[in-house]
């Protein structure tokens, strides 16, 4: 049977390893739409291989040359923020939502509507309105399925047993590039120090999130909004190697443990299939040949964006849209060399109580989300100029 699938964020890090798997069998999909921002040639290239019915590009002013890499090809061509929409109302049984950010959120929603599977590797869709995510999913009978590495362990591991057996999910953290700096020389990184990381090969946001644990702090949330967890039910632990992806306790002490050896194309792949495994060119593991795991409880004060997260639980509502938009504000202006390293979760923290009164809320919308989103970041913007930061 064939498939329709879309990508969106398709010249992404997540994007490319999702096309590297479908062109692999290209008889068992028909690939219907195609999105990214800034790399026309890129996404033209990989839309003409791949046959797609349209690609798009967010960039409005980058039409003209979209239309001219892809003339004679057959691929429509699009551009902006509303031609991203519209790709995502074209009808597919399976989409991978990989855009990065919150711009995440909207096209995942619509693509829902065809009550296929959304393959969420949009982390900030789930922090910023997993409950409306979900609400929509259930509404038109749509399956998530979790693409970051530690939710589809967790994901997995959870396969076949019951929610109240569960008594704590463990989600590992490689540490990120500056796990062993000395504290007091991290306010002095750069972007660019805290964008290698040692185990994944990621995008350039994700990259410096790990090394904040900011990542973390996401997903510390994303698990609480995919799998029903309370924040007493949630941590992480730092495992330096990225062999254990997840651990999932249950009441009885038995531990589930997700191994692999780091490499996207497993988890991406797993949505792909699911629900078959199927065959899948990662690399195998050979314990023996490690040697050794290592793990060790975070250092709150080397990572404080983890408390930041557990707050964010708790609360509820519109804080983890808040919290996400502080987040994206702080690493634009870290990587903007407007603040430093280690003011990024301070600022997130303030943003957080300042927009504190105005984050309650029973049941969140997609007006709602925006809204806040936006309040966030021009909050963040303006903490930042007002302090006196360096
Ligand atoms: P990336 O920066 O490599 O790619 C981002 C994609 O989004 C690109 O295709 C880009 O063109 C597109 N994009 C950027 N801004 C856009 C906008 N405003 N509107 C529409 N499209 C836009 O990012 P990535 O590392 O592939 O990450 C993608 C998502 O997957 C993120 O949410 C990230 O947290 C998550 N994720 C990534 C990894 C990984 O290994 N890279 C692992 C787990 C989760
Ligand atoms: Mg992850």
């Amino acid at each position: 049977m064939t498939r329709r699938l879309s990508v969106f964020g398709a010249t992404g890090s997540v994007g490319l390893q999702t096309l590297d798997l479908v062109a692999r069998e290209p008889e068992s999909y028909r690939v219907v739409a195609m999105t990214g921002a800034s790399n026309v040639a890129q996404l033209a290239a990989d839309a003409r291989r791949l046959r797609a019915q349209v690609a798009v590009t967010a960039d409005d002013a980058r039409l003209g040359d979209l239309r001219d890499a892809l003339a004679g090809s057959g691929v429509e061509a699009a551009a902006g923020r509303t031609a991203v929409l519209e790709a995502a109302d074209r009808p597919a049984d399976w989409t991978m939502s990989a855009i990065v950010g919150a711009a995440g959120l909207e096209p995942g929603l619509r693509a829902l509507r065809h009550g296929g599977t959304l393959a969420l590797a949009n982390k900030e869709s789930l922090v910023c309105a997993g409950p409306l995510l979900r609400a929509e999913a259930a509404r038109f009978g749509a399956t998530i399925l979790p693409v970051d590495s530690e939710h589809s362990a967790v994901f997995q591991a959870l396969a076949g047993e019951r929610r109240a057996d569960v008594e704590k999910v463990t989600l590992t953290a490689s540490g990120g590039g500056l796990r062993e700096w000395p504290l007091e020389r991290l306010r002095d990184a750069t972007p660019e120090e805290a964008g290698r990381h040692p185990n994944w090969d990621m995008g350039q946001r994700i990259t410096v999130d790990s090394a904040s644990m900011f990542n973390k702090a996401m997903e510390l949330i994303e698990a609480h909004a995919l799998f029903d967890l309370g924040a007493h039910e949630i941590d992480a632990v730092i495992h330096p190697q990225s062999i254990v992806h997840a651990l999932v306790q249950f009441r009885d002490g038995g531990v589930m443990a997700h191994m692999g050896m780091p490499d996207m194309r497993h988890a991406i792949g797993y949505a792909l299939h699911w629900p078959e495994r199927r065959m899948l060119p990662v690399e195998r593991l050979d314990l023996a040949a490690l040697g050794r795991l290592d793990f060790s409880a975070p250092d709150p004060a080397r990572y404080p964006a983890i408390a930041l997260a557990y707050d964010v639980i708790r609360r509820g509502g519109l804080a983890g849209a808040a919290f996400n938009a502080a987040k994206e504000a702080a690493l634009d202006l870290f990587l903007g060399r407007a603040i430093r390293f280690t003011d990024m979760a301070p600022l997130v923290e303030r943003v957080m109580t300042r927009l504190d009164p105005r984050l309650e809320a029973d049941t969140i919308g997609l007006d709602m989300v925006l809204e806040i989103d936006e309040e966030a970041r021009r909050v963040a913007r303006s903490l930042a100029e007002d302090t006196a930061w360096t």
